[in-house]
């Protein structure tokens, strides 16, 4: 069995934005060589998240939306006392950070409208997500 690993840098350029990772990953998969095994995609980082759900631009208008609904940008969060992001943390917590995905016959096991979205909540900044592959 091997073991593989690989980060993508990408950057944001809004404060909130969903950005759509699936073309890199799916290349980097690919380069792994690894055609059967687990891949882990971690964000590591605490005030954006991963989502898999559809790459559409009204989609992704909504979700960001939906989560200022949720978790207002301003609100009385005991987090802001030190720093100005408590939202972000929070829409975070909502969503997760990583992903576990199986790879079969050199593809990721995924439905047609889950794309591999990068949640941003306090942006613009240089963002990286690790790629983990693990099988043969
Ligand atoms: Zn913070």
């Amino acid at each position: 069995m091997k073991t593989w690993y690989r980060e993508i840098a990408f950057s944001t350029s809004r404060r909130s934005e969903v950005v759509d990772l699936t073309q890199q990953v799916m290349s980097a998969t690919r380069e792994s060589g690894i055609r059967n095994g687990i891949l882990v995609l971690q964000l590591p980082h605490a005030t954006a998240a991963l989502a898999m759900n559809e790459g559409e631009e009204g989609l992704k208008q909504d979700i960001l939306e939906k989560l200022d609904d949720l978790i207002p940008v301003r609100g009385r969060y005991q987090h802001d006392r030190i720093d100005t992001n408590a939202h972000a943390h929070l829409k975070s917590v909502l969503l997760g950070s990583s992903v576990v995905l199986p790879v079969v016959d050199g593809s990721i096991v995924r439905g047609t409208w889950q794309n591999i979205l990068v949640v941003e909540q306090d942006g613009p900044r240089k963002r990286r997500l690790a790629l983990f592959l693990m099988g043969e």
